[in-house]
């Protein structure tokens, strides 16, 4: 039996546990805690490997009996650090990795601590995959659960969308199969709230078929006339095909070889784009973005979509300091990209980015209230995301993100997404899901989780009790 923390009562995890447990003492303890953001520092009791569903059960038996703290982690992307809490139990779900593509059912079920490069690699084997992560690093647990949009949401929605089943361990420990014959109310949970009502201990998601090859890759802008340039942008992606994925996006030019010289370091506009479909179709779909784009840098090519996955991995380093935002937008004004171009062109770092993405199309076609996840009609979403290195630039980065959402803030709806979100009050959280729908979420989470166990999250208290707030992340 083990002895799991040396500061707390000592409680004993089932003799059948078979994962690994890291405390403090452990020499590794620092390498396992260690999220994503490093602004997030904080020092469990234990961490918790479970090797599968049975040991996930005896991990929230635990702490529930203990009344420790408890956290849940699958890619540790949380930039708000709610996978990770202080003094209590960290369930790290990172040694269950397992995938499997049924082609014939046209689902892939995926064990809770799977990233989506190693979902991706799966289901390309056979030809198909499932709207995901931008970065290969991220997990699919706090994605799926939050919403989640990905290069093909326009074609085939939110990932959440997609989510067919699941299992779960809930609050009283009991693992329950979710699916639409089976605890629907909860699958709409868990469909854009998931993290509030358990531990997810495998999904179940819809795969499509994709090309071998799509049609991919970046456009970096000759430095001039961006406000032309984004407005044609804006004018040519709303009449475009569901198949057309896009990002614009303002950045410093990396200090690669296909960036001219005289752009490296500077502020540049560039789009990210990908064709889901046919790549010869690609090739008139795109063409107009290539020509506003003509004299800058093009680097559209037909890739496997893998490869599309992993494109900007390069600016997602684990460990910098990070504070972001994703605000819903109703539309694109010439006024709002105006004062967003003039924020970008105020970026220090070289991984912070000024991102505006294009939604719309399969996503909005879901009625609102078929999810959890909503704001489903705003065809934008602006995510300023500041990532910095060294402590003396929080102040600068994180005073740029206040000013980048201070220039969308005319056509905000007053949504956000909450996977975004650095930190949450009640009324953020209320903003994620919409009055309703938060309403509907309370008498969900008072069936499933009515002391509020899994709290660690953007919190949706049960009635009686006070919601837990995400205090904006202070950095180290
Ligand atoms: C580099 C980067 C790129 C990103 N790209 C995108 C993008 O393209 N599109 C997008 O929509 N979002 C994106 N995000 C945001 C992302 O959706 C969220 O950060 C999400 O929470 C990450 O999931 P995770 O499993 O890695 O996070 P974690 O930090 O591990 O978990 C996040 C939350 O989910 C809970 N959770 C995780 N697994 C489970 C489970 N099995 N059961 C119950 N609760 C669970 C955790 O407790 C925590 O509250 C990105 C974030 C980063 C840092």
């Amino acid at each position: 039996m083990t002895d799991l923390t040396t500061s707390q009562p000592v409680l004993e995890l089932s003799a059948e546990f078979r994962g690994e447990t890291i405390t403090p003492q452990d020499p590794d303890f620092d390498r396992a805690r260690a999220v994503y953001n490093g602004g997030i520092d904080r020092r469990p009791a234990v961490i918790v490997r479970p090797t599968g569903a049975a040991d996930v059960m005896d991990a929230v038996n635990y702490a529930r009996t203990a009344q420790l703290p408890l956290s849940v982690r699958c890619g540790g992307h949380s930039i708000a650090g709610t996978s990770i809490c202080e003094g209590g139990v960290l369930i790290d779900l990172s040694s269950l990795k397992g995938v499997h593509v049924d082609p014939d059912r046209g689902t892939a079920l995926a064990q809770a601590g799977v990233l989506w490069g190693e979902y991706d690699r799966e289901t390309q084997l056979y030809g198909r995959a499932t709207p995901g992560g931008r970065v290969t690093t991220t997990g699919l647990g706090g994605f799926t659960l939050g919403g989640g949009y990905g290069w093909l949401s326009a074609k085939y929605g939110l990932t959440c969308d997609n989510l067919v089943a699941a299992d779960i361990v809930t609050a009283d420990g009991r693992l329950v199969h979710v699916s639409e014959d089976q605890n629907p109310d909860l699958l709409w949970g868990l469909r854009g709230a998931g993290a509030n009502f358990g531990v997810v201990t495998s999904y179940e998601l819809r795969v499509h078929e994709i090309p071998p090859l799509l049609l991919a890759g970046m456009l970096v802008l000759p430095n001039q006339d961006a406000g032309g340039f984004a407005r044609a942008y804006r004018d040519h992606v709303e009449q475009a095909p569901d198949e057309l994925g896009t990002g614009m996006v303002t950045v410093l030019a990396p200090p690669e070889e296909f960036v001219p010289p005289e752009l490296v370091g500077k502020p540049v506009v560039a789009l990210v784009v990908a064709y889901v479909g046919d790549p010869a179709e690609a090739v008139e779909a795109v063409a107009p973005l290539r020509e506003l784009a003509a004299g800058g840098v093009d680097l559209l090519q037909p890739m496997p979509y893998t490869a599309l996955q992993a494109m900007i991995d390069g600016f997602a380093p684990k460990g910098w300091l990070n504070y972001h935002r994703g605000m819903h937008l109703s539309r694109l004004s010439d006024d709002v990209i105006d004062d967003y171009l003039e924020v970008g062109k105020t970026i220090h770092s070289p991984m912070t980015q000024g991102v505006m993405f294009r939604n719309g199309g399969a996503i909005s076609r879901v009625p609102e209230d078929a999810t959890a996840a909503g704001h489903r009609a705003a065809p934008y979403m602006a995510h300023p995301i500041a990532a910095w290195n060294t402590p003396d630039q929080t102040d600068y980065e994180m005073d740029w993100v206040r000013r980048f959402s201070a220039a969308v803030e005319p056509d905000r709806t007053g949504g956000v997404y909450l996977n975004f979100e650095p930190g949450t009050t009640t009324a953020d959280v209320v903003s994620g899901f919409g009055e309703d729908k938060y309403a509907r979420l309370v008498a969900l989470k008072d069936q499933w989780d009515p002391t509020n166990l899994f709290r660690s999250n953007h919190n949706i208290a049960p009635t009686g009790w006070e919601p837990v707030t995400i205090p904006q992340q202070a950095t180290r």
